[in-house]
């Protein structure tokens, strides 16, 4: 399976790493779409938000959680942030491993269609 978050779960591909727990791995997006942009990814292969199962909700848990932690790192917990996740290709879902963009440290524009 060519899967890149994965490589970047095993270390193959060098990422600039911010939070890590047991499930759970924070890096800063290459491409930032704001001052502070960083995904959130579980280390186990989950392609989309559609293939997440119930046995899977303790882990969405602990990705909110990394979440918060991750705000609080790089201090944009009170100013604010944004979570997303693209889910399949009309959201622009371009990578096939379950990933929430965290976005802050600037005022965020309207979501727009
Ligand atoms: P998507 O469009 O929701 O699938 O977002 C994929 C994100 O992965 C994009 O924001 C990319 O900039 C980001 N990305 C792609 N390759 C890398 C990488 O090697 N390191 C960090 N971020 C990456």
């Amino acid at each position: 399976m060519d899967d890149l978050f994965l490589k970047i779960v095993d270390g193959t591909i060098p990422s600039k790493k911010v939070l890590e727990t047991e499930n759970v791995l924070a890096f800063h997006d290459i491409q930032p779409a704001a001052p502070v942009h960083v995904l959130i990814i579980p280390k186990k292969y989950i392609p989309s938000m559609n293939a997440v199962t119930e046995e899977d909700l303790p882990l969405i848990a602990e990705i909110h959680r990394v979440a918060i932690e991750v705000a609080k790192k790089l201090g944009i917990a009170e100013s604010g942030y944004r979570l997303i996740n693209n889910c399949g290709p009309d959201s622009g879902q371009a990578v096939g491993h379950l990933h929430y963009h965290l976005l802050g440290g600037a005022k965020l524009g309207a979501l727009t269609s």
